[in-house]
């Protein structure tokens, strides 16, 4: 329960999924989208176990969150609304337990309170207990660019095994958030040039390259939709609902939701000649969709492989939190890429043991699957 600006009262449903903690505490964001239902938590939840075994490092996986919509709310609402979320939510977290991070509509200011209520009730700076903290607040260098980022590095480990690159290409980034902004700064560090990006409103299509600075003031601090971004940019184009798969790239980065790629879009990519797609958000493509692009000859990184860099840099988070400790940019950028390799290697090869070579979907199942199965055995069948 919450109480609006106006005093009225209001109830949404919060859902925390722990699913699987054989290597490590329960793990795995918190979303705040009216779309949350249990359904949606159990999905990403049962990915998040096996993606987190790809990372290597010692994590379980669940996921959480809650049907509240915080557009529109004004940061008194969205804060009021974090405390209650948390007044429930504490008894079941710790460094040892679950640990939370940030997912859709959850980001470090949302984090932030919510951390805030659980030092509040439990009396203690227990900074492990939540990921994706500021940075004066226990947080770490590269949690915010790590998974458009690693999704990014991963894309240049499944091109490079091709002997292609980034550099010189065209390429579509759907979402404007976290995930989309970062992967969209790491694409244009690499010389790839980012065409359109997309939001829930519709997507701007930018013939000269996204302008980072000027999508990261309307979506980061004035919080607006794209509409506001074509309005500085006059060579670009705002399509209002419009399907941003049309326009033509070599890449492509679903970074938004999920089912956000479906079997025609795919058709799409493929006719344009889109020669690689990494999913930066949960399951973005339908199982259709993947068929379509394997058949086109499309390389394609599951987001299970692809986004665990987020993941993986919250467990750097909790490393530092625990030592107290704090690295620097480029030694945690360093350790980001290098996982975000061993991912790749641990898909690469497993696909090829079972003889799919080339199948990262496979090989990611099956890679993770492995490690959680036996760990559970060697636990005794816990
Ligand atoms: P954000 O809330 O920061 O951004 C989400 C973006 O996607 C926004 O631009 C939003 O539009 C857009 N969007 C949301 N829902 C829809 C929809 N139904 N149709 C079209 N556009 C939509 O979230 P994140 O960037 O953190 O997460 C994006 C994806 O990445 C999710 O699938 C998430 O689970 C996944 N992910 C995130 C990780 C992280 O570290 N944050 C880690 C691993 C995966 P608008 O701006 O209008 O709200």
């Amino acid at each position: 329960p919450w109480q609006d600006d106006h005093g009225d009262v209001h109830i949404n449903r919060g859902y925390r999924v722990e699913f699987n903690s054989a290597l490590g505490p329960y793990k795995g964001g918190l979303r705040f989208h009216p779309s949350v239902s249990l359904g949606t938590v159990k999905f990403l939840g049962f990915e998040q176990i096996f993606k987190n075994a790809l990372t290597g490092m010692p994590i379980g996986g669940g996921k959480g969150g809650a049907d509240f919509d915080p557009k529109g709310r004004s940061e008194d609402e969205i804060m009021r609304f974090c405390q209650s979320f948390m007044t429930e939510l504490y008894r079941h977290l710790g460094e040892y337990t679950d640990v939370p991070a940030g997912d859709i509509g959850v980001g470090t200011r949302e984090i932030g309170w919510m951390f805030g209520q659980y030092k509040r009730i439990t009396n203690r700076y227990e900074s492990g207990t939540l990921t994706g903290k500021g940075l004066a607040w226990g947080g770490a260098l590269v949690r915010p660019e790590a998974t458009g980022y690693g999704a990014v590095f991963f894309l240049q480990e499944m091109m490079k095994v091709q002997g292609r690159s980034v550099d010189g290409r065209t390429c579509v980034v759907s979402g404007a958030g976290n995930v989309a902004i970062n992967a969209i700064a790491k694409l244009e560090q690499l010389g790839g040039t980012v065409v359109a990006c997309s939001d829930s409103q519709g997507y701007v299509y930018d013939p000269d390259g996204i302008h980072l600075p000027t999508l990261r003031e309307v979506k980061e601090v004035e919080r607006k939709t794209l509409e506001a971004y074509a309005e500085r940019r006059p060579n670009s184009q705002h399509h209002v609902r419009g399907n941003i798969w049309e326009v033509p790239c070599e890449i492509a980065l679903p970074c938004a939701t999920q089912n956000e790629l479906n079997a025609s879009d795919a058709a799409r990519l493929v006719a344009n000649g889109c020669l690689a797609v990494a999913e930066g958000a949960n399951m973005p493509t339908t199982p259709d969709g993947i068929e379509i692009l394997r058949q086109g000859g499309v390389l394609f990184g599951p987001g299970k492989a692809a986004n665990a860099g987020g993941v993986a840099t919250s467990a750097l988070e909790m490393q530092q939190n625990a030592a107290r400790d704090s690295w620097s940019f480029s030694k945690t950028e360093a350790k980001l890429a290098e996982i975000m390799s061993s991912i790749h290697e641990q898909c690469a090869a497993t696909a090829e043991a079972y003889g799919r070579p080339g199948d990262y979907v496979l090989g990611a199942n099956i890679a993770g699957f492995v490690k959680v199965a036996e760990a559970m055995c060697a636990l005794g069948l816990i």
